[in-house]
């Protein structure tokens, strides 16, 4: 079998879906969808002449002649790496196809016959308790026992104060500064509202996004103690794991990092200095579902978790359960589309793909799910087209 073309389609969902098809001269194709990025797209359509005419099974080897291709080892930008990962997934998505098995079948088989997902709750509507455990109780009554919100303006009355040239979105602050007592307190506040809504029971995470410095993430670790959270997520940058290293050795909850790192030697030194407790690659982002597995297994050598970032269609949060259901210390993956009604029309197979809080793998060939192709066209982004039609 040869690759013949590839194309691109975008659809506008909360983030930009791009995906990407293979086509074979043995009229097989193969689906793959990259994390959203400026850039992402163009990559993909331009990485086309090193793959006509190859022979799509030899997954790795096209992975590594891509990366070689982009400028050799060590030196990929980030949105290079997220272009192959979403050609490396529709790769995995036609061998499964030719060979009519699904991809965890490829991977060594799985420990799971269904993955578990956690919903992102973000924030309530308003900075209030009583939204925020609304927030809770709505991703509950979706079936869901995992969830997660992110604290960033939960003060808005000190964010209005912030110095700034320009205007950002709240997680995009490119500012740092110090966590105030006020927010402390309004952080804490908002954390016992939403544990007082859900139970003692249900597993509640809380992202930081990458906000504070060192003393701080501590000191907030430390006042959310009494919540029993699953993990506190980048409360520090993730590029230095000494400093990453300080607070999950004080903080009296998990830390989990690693959604912005690329491949596993982005995550080595976390990994291998024991500088965090739970890994989060994004599998797309962090080049695929095999480079997505060596993370997993390096992680494992540490007895430490995965828990997978997400944000993604349909497509890529399969292609990211069939990795999970073969990784020996996953833990749950991340749903981050409560706010997009048609998320799972984008399919045909019949939905909800997640149901009671789980994602099950089925025995259909590839990533086992058909893109929906008139739901998909009705959210084009503006400007893309139907992989060229
Ligand atoms: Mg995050």
């Amino acid at each position: 079998m040869k690759i013949t073309d590839l194309g691109t389609a975008v659809v506008a969902g909360n983030f930009d879906w791009i995906y990407v098809r293979i086509d074979t001269d043995e009229g097989l194709s193969g689906l793959g969808e990259a994390y959203w990025g400026a850039g992402v797209e163009p990559i993909i359509r331009e990485l086309k002449p090193f793959l006509v005419g190859e022979d799509p099974s030899n997954i790795d080897w096209l992975f590594n002649k891509l990366l070689r291709y982009m400028s050799g080892s060590g030196s990929q930008a980030g949105t290079v790496v997220t272009a192959i990962g979403g050609i490396e997934i529709a790769l995995w998505d036609l061998a499964g196809k030719a060979l009519g098995v699904p991809i965890y079948r490829l991977l060594g088989g799985r420990y799971r016959d269904r993955v578990r997902v956690y919903a992102d709750c973000g924030q309530g509507d308003e900075p209030t308790p009583e939204s925020w455990a609304e927030r809770a109780r709505t991703a509950l009554a979706g079936g869901f026992t995992a969830i997660k919100f992110d604290i960033d303006n939960v003060d808005p009355e000190r964010f209005g104060r912030e110095p700034s040239v320009g205007l950002a979105a709240p997680w995009a602050r490119s500012h740092r500064r110090p966590l105030a007592s006020a927010e402390l307190d309004r952080i804490v506040e908002l954390m016992d509202a939403v544990r007082e809504a859900v139970g003692p029971h249900v597993d509640l995470a809380l992202d930081c996004h990458w906000n504070y410095s060192v003393s701080d993430a501590i000191r907030l670790a430390e006042a959310l103690e009494p919540f029993d959270l699953a993990w506190l997520e980048d409360p520090v940058p993730p590029e230095n794991w000494e400093a990453m290293s300080r607070v999950t050795d004080a903080a009296p909850m998990p830390i989990c990092t690693g959604e912005n790192l690329y491949t596993r030697h982005g995550m080595r030194d976390l990994i291998v200095n024991q500088a965090c407790d739970i890994i989060q690659p994004d599998i797309p982002k962090t080049g695929g579902i095999l480079e997505a597995r060596r993370i997993a297994d390096l992680a494992d050598l540490y007895f430490m978790h995965v828990a997978a970032h997400n944000v993604s269609s349909p497509i890529a949060t399969m292609a990211a359960a069939h990795a999970c259901a073969s990784m020996r210390n996953f833990t749950v993956l991340e749903f981050h589309a409560m706010d997009v009604p048609w998320w799972d029309d984008l399919v045909e197979e019949p939905g909800p793909l997640i149901q009671d809080g789980y994602l099950a793998l089925s025995e259909a060939p590839g990533i086992g799910l058909t893109l929906n192709e008139e739901v998909a066209r009705s959210h084009l982004r503006e400007g893309s087209t139907y992989f060229g039609a």
